[in-house]
C-alpha cells in the first residue's frame, strides 16, 4: 500500500490560467479517503469504504449536457435535445469564470486513461474540486504505472467544480448546473453538480464520438465478460436493466460493466478502470460479488449509514439511485487487462415493467437491428404520487444520451459485426413476470442467471421454441433451473385476455417509437417489429 501522507508532489496548473491554487497531485486513494473524512465530505462505514453525499444532484442531468458546435462537430454530430449545441464564446467564457473560480482553491488533480486496449488509449487529467471526485476519477478511470506519469500528455482535460455555479442568462447554460464536452480543445467541463457519474459518462460521450469516427471502433453502452473457453458475452441496457449485475457472474471474468468498444479485428476492450454500481436493496446473498466490493477504497454515495457505520441499503431517502464505484479488482474475477475476444452471445437487457416481454427470447437479425434501434425499457413510477401506471422509454441503442451520432450510425456498426461474427442475439427481460408493475413481480434474479447461463452454455439450441404472437419473438420451451410456466409471459399471468391487450398496448409504444427511424430502415430491420 502507498503511504498514508498527505505530502504531495508540487505540480503546477499555471499552463491552464491556475496559478495559485494548493494543487495534490495524484493521491493515493486512501489520501484522499482520509482528507475527504478530515473535510467532513464523508464518513467511514463499518467495512471500509467511504460514504459521501453527492450534494443536489443524486443523478445526472441530461438536459444541462451540451457539444460546443464547430468545425469538428457541426456537420457529424446528431443535434437535437440530447445533444444540445453551445457556442465556441459561451464555452471560452465559461472556462475561464471557472478557471479563475478554482484559481485559490486547494485542488485534486489526476492523471489516467480510458481503453484498456493500448492500440486507442485516450489520456486523461481531472482537476477536482473536491478530494472524493478526484477519488472515483481513481476508481473509475485506468491508472497509469509510475514511469508513465513522468511525461504524461492528456488527449483530454476533465475541470470538474462541483460548487462553481453558472449563471443561465450570461453563461449559456439552462441552470446553474451543466456538463460541456469541446472536441476541439478537447475539455470537458463540469459544473454545479457534485454526481460522480457526469465525470466518467463526459469520457464515455466524447469516446462515442471518437472512436467510431477515427477508429472504425464501435462503442457500446454494455457490460461485458468472459468465460472458461475464451467466449465473450455482452449485455445492453440503459439504467437499471441488468448491465452491473449480471456481468458480475461468479463462472465467469469480468471485463467491464458499462462502456466497451468493438474493434475492427474483433476485440471487445473496457474503457474504464472500475465499476460503478447501483446499491438499492443490495444483499450479500444475492448480489456476493458486489457486497465484497464495498471495502477500503470503494465510494458510496447518497446512502444512509447509522452511527456504528452499518449502511442501510434499504433506505432510500436521499435517491434511489444510491451507488457504489471501486477499482475493478474489487471483483474477484477479472480478466486482465479489460479485453476480450471471441464474442458469442449479445444480450439485449430491458426491464419491461409492462410484464409483456419473455424473460428470454432469441432474436433475428432483423429484430436485432430493430430492438437495438429501439433501446426499450420502463420506468416505474414514483410510488409517492399513486401513478400506478409504468412509462415506456426508448433511448436508441440503449444509450441515447451518451450518443453523438446519429443511431444508425451505431446500428449499421453492429449489424454488420453482428452478420460478420455469427453471435446469437438475445432480448432478456429482467423487469416485471405475472404482470404489470403494480401486480406482477420482477423477475426473479436466480432465473435470470439461468437463463444467461443457459444461454451461454448452449443449453438453449435443442430445446424448442414458441413464436410470441405480438412480438414475434422466438422463447425457449425449456430452460435449466426455470419453471416452464416462466418462460411464457402470457401463462404467468391470471387473464390471458388482459395480457392480449398490454402486449398490443406495448406493441403500439414500439411502432410509434420506431416511426422517425423507418426511413433509415430496410426491409429486414421493419420486420423485426412488432408483427400485429
Ligand atoms: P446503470 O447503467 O445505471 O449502471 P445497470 O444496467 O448496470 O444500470 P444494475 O446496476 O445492474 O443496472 O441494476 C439492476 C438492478 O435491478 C439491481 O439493483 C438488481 O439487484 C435489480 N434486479 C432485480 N431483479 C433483477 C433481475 N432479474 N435481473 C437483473 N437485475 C435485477
Ligand atoms: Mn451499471
Amino acid at each position: 500500500m502507498p503511504s498514508n501522507s498527505l505530502v504531495s508532489k508540487s505540480f503546477s496548473l499555471s499552463k491552464y490560467g491556475i496559478k495559485k491554487a494548493a494543487v495534490h497531485y495524484q493521491l493515493s486513494p486512501q489520501e484522499l479517503h482520509q482528507i475527504s473524512i478530515n473535510k467532513n465530505m464523508g464518513v467511514e462505514t463499518d467495512s471500509g469504504a467511504l460514504a459521501v453525499n453527492t450534494g443536489e444532484f443524486t443523478g445526472r442531468s441530461p438536459q444541462d449536457r451540451f457539444i460546443v458546435k464547430d468545425n469538428v462537430t457541426k456537420d457529424k454530430v446528431w443535434w437535437g435535445n440530447i445533444n444540445i449545441p453551445f457556442a465556441e464564446d459561451k464555452f471560452d467564457a465559461l472556462y475561464h469564470k471557472m478557471i479563475t473560480y478554482l484559481a485559490e482553491k486547494e485542488l485534486y488533480v489526476r492523471d489516467a486513461y480510458a481503453c484498456a486496449d493500448q492500440d486507442y488509449r485516450l489520456n486523461i487529467r481531472v482537476i477536482n474540486e473536491f478530494p472524493w471526485s478526484n477519488m472515483f476519477a481513481y476508481n473509475m478511470f485506468l491508472r497509469p504505472e509510475e514511469e508513465e506519469l513522468e511525461n504524461f500528455q492528456e488527449d483530454w482535460l476533465i475541470v470538474n467544480a462541483p460548487g462553481f455555479h453558472a449563471n443561465p442568462d450570461k453563461d449559456g447554460t439552462r441552470q446553474h448546473n451543466f456538463a460541456i464536452l469541446n472536441f476541439s480543445k478537447r475539455i470537458a467541463l463540469i459544473g454545479g453538480t457534485g454526481y460522480t457519474g457526469e465525470i466518467k459518462k463526459g469520457i464515455f460521450s466524447a469516446l462515442n464520438f471518437i472512436l467510431p469516427v477515427a477508429k472504425n471502433v464501435l462503442p457500446m453502452h454494455c457490460s461485458a465478460n468472459v468465460g472458461e473457453e475464451g467466449d465473450t458475452s455482452i449485455f445492453f441496457g440503459l439504467s437499471g436493466t441488468g448491465k452491473t449485475t449480471l456481468s458480475a457472474d461468479p463462472n465467469r471474468k469480468l471485463i467491464g460493466d458499462d462502456e466497451h468498444g468493438w474493434t475492427p479485428d474483433n476485440k471487445v476492450f473496457n474503457f474504464e478502470g472500475g465499476c460503478y454500481a447501483k446499491v438499492i436493496n443490495l444483499s450479500e446473498e444475492i448480489e456476493p460479488a458486489i457486497y465484497k466490493a464495498i471495502k477500503p477504497g470503494a465510494i458510496l454515495e447518497n446512502v444512509i449509514v447509522n452511527e456504528q457505520g452499518k449502511v442501510d441499503f434499504k433506505n432510500v431517502s436521499i435517491t434511489q439511485n444510491t451507488r457504489v464505484s471501486y477499482p475493478i479488482d474489487h471483483i474477484d474475477h477479472i480478466q486482465i487487462p479489460s479485453v476480450g475476444e471471441n464474442t458469442k452471445n449479445i444480450f439485449f437487457l430491458t426491464a419491461d415493467a409492462f410484464g409483456v416481454l419473455p424473460p428470454i427470447s432469441k432474436l433475428n437479425p432483423g429484430q436485432a437491428a430493430y430492438h437495438f434501434i429501439s433501446g426499450y425499457t420502463a420506468k416505474v413510477a414514483g410510488t409517492e404520487e399513486g401513478i400506478t401506471e409504468p412509462v415506456p422509454s426508448f433511448s436508441a441503442c440503449f444509450g441515447a444520451p451518451f450518443m453523438p451520432l446519429h443511431p444508425t450510425k451505431y446500428a449499421e456498426m453492429l449489424s454488420s459485426k453482428m452478420k460478420a461474427s455469427g453471435v446469437n442475439v438475445w432480448l432478456v427481460n429482467t423487469g416485471w413476470t405475472g404482470g404489470p408493475y403494480g401486480t406482477g413481480s420482477r423477475m426473479k434474479l436466480t432465473y435470470t442467471r439461468a437463463m444467461i447461463t443457459a444461454a451461454m452454455k448452449g443449453d438453449l439450441n435443442e430445446v424448442g421454441y414458441h413464436t410470441h404472437p405480438v412480438f414475434g419473438l422466438e422463447m425457449p420451451k425449456e430452460c435449466p433451473q426455470v419453471p416452464k410456466e416462466v418462460l411464457n409471459p402470457k401463462s404467468t399471468w391470471e387473464n390471458e385476455e388482459a395480457y392480449h391487450k398490454k402486449a398490443h398496448l406495448l406493441a403500439s409504444f414500439f411502432n410509434d417509437n420506431f416511426k422517425k427511424y423507418e426511413d433509415n430502415a430496410n426491409d429486414e430491420i421493419l420486420k423485426g417489429g412488432p408483427v400485429v
